[in-house]
């Protein structure tokens, strides 16, 4: 796990040409490596014009060097930033003489788990860095910044620490046991336990908004034929013109179109309508159809307003909110409106458009400036959801039987859920799999 005594060095900046390229080294042999490459260093953190040569001496490219002493670095390791020319070619042929001069060749996410495993930044931390890199609005961007300066570690650490401090008292107690029957009687542990419930929750519900920055928003839109889901498609990526991203994958029957409601990357899924009919081809594609629905975080229901026919919906998941939208209301006369999950709007003028993306907005929990707090991922929320579990277990004991040492065990279960996320309590194989997900060069 730990290969922090060799030096490793990768390409940091994307693949194709551009400006300036950077290699990265880091490693207790990065200076003397980048000092045969390019000669005498400059001092730590300042940027010093040097022509870079191959073992043979053979010039390569001239551009800067910066040395970045470890601790204080990206890695905690003594680090060197070459910023060459932005040509594939040129830092090839550097990071080869890099690596004729010693270094290895970096695998995936290297730089950043080097960087936890020399306490940098924990997990939650390491893995925001790649969000923010991969952050599809700008919104994202912004919350995997404030992820990536600890934001959600801090609230994830101070839960933990507060299912800790309980869990002592509780054990204190139970090492008294004259006391224990008063101390737990009393209300203050049980009264406790449920605060510690409260502020899960609310840790739960911020995370899973932050989940959606991370992996974007998927919206189902359903309905028959012809009441107006692709038009809604299109006006709602026109009405939030920020940044349209093109999402591959258009197939026969669902068209997918990624665009950004509040902040938030959104892909919407045009499925093909839904008909009640038994025939075959048709039902394919409400097959289709409902599996899009699962898979979403919000349906849109398209209904035609100018329709007298009442039309059910088949197939409906109970567990994904659903949005109904009467739609062409320019036709029928109303005006647009809400109540709830019902809005009245029209495709085709943009009417009502701004309360759909109220509710949207609503649903999603997202806050009024439009973004959450800070990112997470879904293994975030999974094991905070895990640390409910656990507290709501051990305040069902307490109530039932007044245990105090399953409570005890309860809580210590619950705040090791939450270890998983900052990476006190990973297993070097979860690490492995989260670290070797990001780029080589990160
Ligand atoms: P889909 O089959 O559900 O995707 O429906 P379309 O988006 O293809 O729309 C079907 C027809 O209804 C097209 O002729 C659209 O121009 C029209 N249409 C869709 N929305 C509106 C609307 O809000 N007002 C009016 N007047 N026509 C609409
Ligand atoms: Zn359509």
């Amino acid at each position: 796990m730990n290969h922090s005594h060799d030096t490793i060095v990768a390409i940091a900046t994307p693949p194709g040409r551009g400006g300036v390229g950077v290699i990265r080294l880091s490693g207790p042999d990065s200076t003397a490596i980048a000092e045969k490459l390019c000669g005498p260093l400059p001092s730590p953190r300042t940027a010093a014009l040097r022509s870079f040569r191959d073992p043979e001496g053979a010039t390569l490219d001239s551009g800067l060097v910066i040395v970045f002493p470890g601790p204080r670095s990206f890695t905690g390791e003594d680090v060197v930033e070459l910023q060459g020319h932005g040509s594939p070619v040129v830092l090839e042929m550097i990071l080869a003489a890099c690596v004729d001069f010693g270094a290895r060749r970096a695998g995936p996410g290297e730089f950043s788990q080097r960087a936890f495993l020399n306490d940098r930044m924990d997990l939650a931390q390491a893995e925001a860095v790649a969000d923010l890199i991969a952050a599809a609005t700008d919104t994202a961007a912004r919350a995997a910044h404030r992820s990536l300066e600890g934001a959600f570690s801090k609230e994830v650490d101070g839960l933990a620490e507060a299912l800790v401090a309980l869990r002592v008292w509780v054990e204190a107690a139970l090492d008294f046991p004259d006391e224990e029957i008063d101390f737990l009687a009393d209300g203050q542990v049980a009264e406790r336990v449920a605060g510690l419930r409260a502020r899960q929750e609310a840790l739960l519900e911020r995370a899973g908004t932050g989940r959606l920055l991370t992996s974007g928003v998927r919206i189902a839109i359903v309905g028959r034929p012809n009441a107006g889901k692709s038009s809604l498609l299109n006006a709602l990526s026109r009405h939030d013109a920020a940044i349209v991203t093109e999402v591959p994958g258009t197939t026969r029957d669902v068209l997918r179109e990624t665009i950004t409601i509040a902040g938030l990357p959104v892909t919407l899924a045009d499925t093909a309508g839904i008909r009640e009919t038994a025939d075959r081809v048709e039902s394919e594609g409400v097959r289709r159809a409902e599996r899009e629905m699962h898979a979403a975080d919000l349906i849109f229901w398209v209904v035609d307003a100018t329709d007298p026919e009442a039309h059910p919906l088949p197939g409906l998941p109970q567990s994904v909110p659903l949005i109904r939208i009467d739609n062409k209301i320019d036709l029928s006369g109303e005006s647009p409106s809400r109540e709830g999950r019902h809005v009245r709007v029209s495709a085709v003028t943009g009417a009502g458009l701004d309360l759909l993306e109220q509710v949207v907005t609503e649903e999603l929990g997202l806050n009024e400036s439009g973004g959450g707090e800070y990112s997470a991922r879904q293994r975030h929320v999974d094991a905070i959801a895990l640390a409910g579990e656990h507290i709501r277990r051990g305040q069902a004991e307490l109530d039932a039987s007044g245990s105090g040492e399953l409570l005890a065990e309860e809580l210590r279960l619950a705040a090791d859920a939450l270890g998983e996320i900052t990476g006190r309590m990973t297993s070097d194989e979860l690490l492995g799999r989260i670290f070797s997900s990001f780029c080589i060069g990160k």
